[in-house]
């Protein structure tokens, strides 16, 4: 049997062992896949190995001590500085990004884009501002504190913090920061949400399974707006593909995959 899991901190709300088990069962797959609760994530390759793993995701906060702990990294990854997958092929741990392009298959249903304003400058801004770019969609960043905006500013991105922000119209307002994951805090100031929605066109929190004050304030507005369950779906039908060796294709891992949201 071969063996899956994901690791992050905390790990136990994760939703990608029921995904990626209903994928296995779907399609006769002899394999399994667990959480794996990772504190340190230096250990991580130590661990992966030790649990003679096939495959892995990675979830907050160590996705970019996965991608230090890569033999190979593949695709986008490499300019994002960050691995959400991990795959074992001839004994080397090689490293992938599919939260990048999970998002922009996500974000395909708001039609054509010219340009995005993320909120927050973590790890899945950096992520999402790369693949933005890579798809001919202008992302601007705005965060609370000024040390992570860094990494944007010396990627060539317009990044700023509160203070220096003036609102302006954006085709899509983005939500990747964790307020109002355990919480009820919004991402920005009410007065400062309240204008950029009144000047933009739609938006999407990367949070799921939670009515986030993010996601109440777009729905009073009545812009079109959606979860990160599209982005989560996405990103796991890619992982799977790719554990999956290409063997299946990806309208046959996204049906089951689909159905387990509902279990
Ligand atoms: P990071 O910890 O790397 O970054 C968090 C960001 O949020 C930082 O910019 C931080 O600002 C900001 N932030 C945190 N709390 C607040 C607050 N109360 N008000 C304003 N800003 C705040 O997290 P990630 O980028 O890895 O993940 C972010 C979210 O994305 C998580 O909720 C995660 O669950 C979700 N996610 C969803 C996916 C999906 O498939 N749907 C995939 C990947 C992630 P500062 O720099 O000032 O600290």
């Amino acid at each position: 049997m071969r063996l899956f899991s994901i690791f992050g901190d905390p790990i136990s709300h994760s939703r990608s062992p029921l995904m990626h088990n209903s994928v296995f069962k779907t399609l006769n797959v002899c394999a399994c896949y667990s959480r794996t609760h990772l504190s340190d994530g230096a250990k991580l390759r130590e661990v992966f190995y030790a649990k003679g793993l096939s495959g892995a995701n990675v979830t907050v906060p160590h996705k970019e001590a996965a991608y230090e702990q890569c033999d190979e990294v593949r695709g986008i990854a490499h300019t994002i500085k960050a691995v959400n997958t991990l795959v074992l092929e001839e004994g080397k741990l090689i490293g992938y990004n599919t939260d990048a392009d999970g998002f922009m298959r996500a974000i395909e249903s708001f039609g054509p884009l010219q340009n995005a304003l993320i909120l927050g400058a973590g790890g899945t801004a950096r992520a999402l501002s790369i693949a933005l770019r890579q798809g001919g969609i202008t992302p601007s960043i705005l965060n609370r504190s000024h040390k992570r905006l860094e990494y944007f500013l010396t990627e060539g991105f317009d990044a700023c913090t509160w203070d220096d922000f003036t609102a302006a119209p954006y085709d899509l307002i983005i939500n990747t920061t964790s307020a109002g994951l355990n919480d009820n805090e919004l991402p920005i100031p009410r007065l400062l949400l309240t204008e950029l929605l009144s000047l933009s066109k739609g938006a999407i929190d990367v949070i799921y399974g939670k009515e986030t004050p993010f996601l109440r304030e777009i729905k009073i507005s009545g812009l079109p707006y959606k979860d990160g369950s599209d982005m989560l779906l996405a990103q796991g039908v890619l992982a799977s593909y790719l554990f999956l060796e290409g063997k299946f294709d990806k309208d046959a891992i996204e049906i089951p995959m689909k159905q387990s949201f509902s279990l």
